[in-house]
């Protein structure tokens, strides 16, 4: 029996779960958010029972001392010598990383090479790790890249139609993210059908970014976001897949930089951009029931942008076995699926049943017995990849 610290650093924020390997039992998890703002915010949650404080967390380094002070304080371990592990979630792993790694210098120096392709994330990941390696000098760290599930696509599905030299030099192409929740609900989803020998799966992972996935026989073969999370389908405040002479046009039209421009499609577009109420799903069906136009209309692109990919999917994969609804929307809107899915029944004979569909973060069948597609809700669960590929890695039992 192994403790692995499943970590995954933001700029500003650190969330972490330490797990019972292989039980996958969880001892403890939590966020700490703010960090190196006033009034940072600790939390942890050890058996149903939360704890939070407010104080002032300058730097990753200390977050990460405040978290292993918590384990003992709260008897989650008796010393620090009981973690065997630590797996780090790492945004970009570019091509050199198609599966996780013992997170070594060499490798952490290789991230930060890659960090033009994920400026915000691979260097908030590796402070993350360089403040748990201070802390917990003798325990082996891996990294696991959001991007390494995607490597199995090919080259006419990868390469954008644009100059051929801009992928070469600058490394310009899909990577595709989400990845490590795509494998987790996908290999969920094969077990859950059966093991067949071959399988045709399409994986929706519905959170605030928002990103589907074609799996052929338990590999990735499309993906809907690029070379970074930005495309793709409709997202809480990201807009995914347009024009992209609309950058161009709006900085003529608003005298804004391109920057600001990304910086809109980024966090002011997508649910929020188009409804101009909310970024959260809950706020736009609040609305849609109240009939707030607006609202209408989001929820409309939202679920078309979707169904449209689901199609397209459909042909790439030549058939279809199962639709897998997962994250936060995916998991929680019951309105959300039975939408998509009316949507789907015309073409590809899907059908939910109500009873089953009225569920809610619970791994389930939701499709009807008649239906050509089998349609499950699973909860994601990046963190228990996480913590198998550490133990894995680190040769742990
Ligand atoms: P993140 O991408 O930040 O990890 P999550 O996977 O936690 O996001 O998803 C968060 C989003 O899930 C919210 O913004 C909201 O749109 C949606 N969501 C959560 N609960 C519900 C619910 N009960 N009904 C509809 N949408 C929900």
């Amino acid at each position: 029996m192994s403790k692995i610290m499943a970590v995954n650093a933001g700029s500003s924020s650190l969330k972490y779960q330490l797990l019972d390997m292989p039980s996958a039992n969880v001892l403890c998890s939590g966020v700490i958010e703010r960090i190196g703002l006033e009034d940072s915010i600790f939390n942890i949650e050890i058996n149903g029972e939360k704890h939070k404080d407010i104080l002032d967390i300058e730097n990753h380094e200390k977050a990460v001392n405040l978290v292993l002070e918590a384990l003992t304080k709260y008897n989650v371990v008796k010393s620090l010598d009981e973690i065997d592990g630590v797996g780090h979630r790492c945004v970009h792993g570019g091509e050199k990383f198609a599966s996780s790694v013992v997170l070594d210098d060499e490798v952490s120096k290789t991230m930060e090479e890659l960090s033009d392709l994920a400026p915000l994330h691979n260097p908030a990941n590796l402070i993350g790790y360089h403040a748990f390696k201070k802390a917990l000098a003798n325990v082996g760290h891996v990294a696991v890249f959001d991007t390494a599930f995607h490597q199995t696509m090919e080259a006419d599905t990868f390469v954008y139609p644009i100059p051929y030299e801009f992928y070469k030099e600058y490394g310009v192409r899909k990577y595709g993210f989400h990845g490590t929740s795509h494998l987790y609900v996908s290999e969920r989803c094969i077990d859950l059908l059966g093991n067949p020998s071959s399988s045709k799966i399409i994986t929706c992972h519905l959170g605030n970014g928002a990103s589907l996935a074609a799996i052929k026989n338990g590999k990735s073969i499309n993906t809907s976001m690029g070379l970074t999370p930005l495309a793709g389908v409709m997202m809480g405040t990201r807009s995914g897949d347009i024009d992209p002479a609309i950058i161009t046009f709006l900085m003529d039209k608003t005298g804004k930089t391109a920057y600001e421009i990304t910086d809109i499609l980024n966090k002011e577009s997508g649910m929020l951009g188009v409804s101009g109420i909310s970024s959260d799903a809950r706020d736009i069906e609040d609305g849609y029931n109240a009939g707030d136009e607006r609202a209408k209309l989001t929820v409309e692109i939202y679920i078309n942008r979707i169904v449209d990919t689901i199609g397209s999917y459909f042909v790439k994969l030549g058939g279809l076995d199962a639709i897998v609804f997962t994250a936060g929307l995916g998991e929680n809107s019951i309105s959300f699926r039975e939408m998509i899915c009316e949507k789907l029944t015309d073409a590809l004979g899907v059908k939910l049943d109500k009873e089953r569909n009225n569920v809610r973060g619970k791994e389930t069948l939701i499709s009807a017995d008649d239906s050509k597609v089998k349609v499950y809700l699973i909860p994601t669960n990046e963190e228990l990849v996480i913590a198998q590929d550490t133990m894995k890695l680190l040769n742990l039992k």
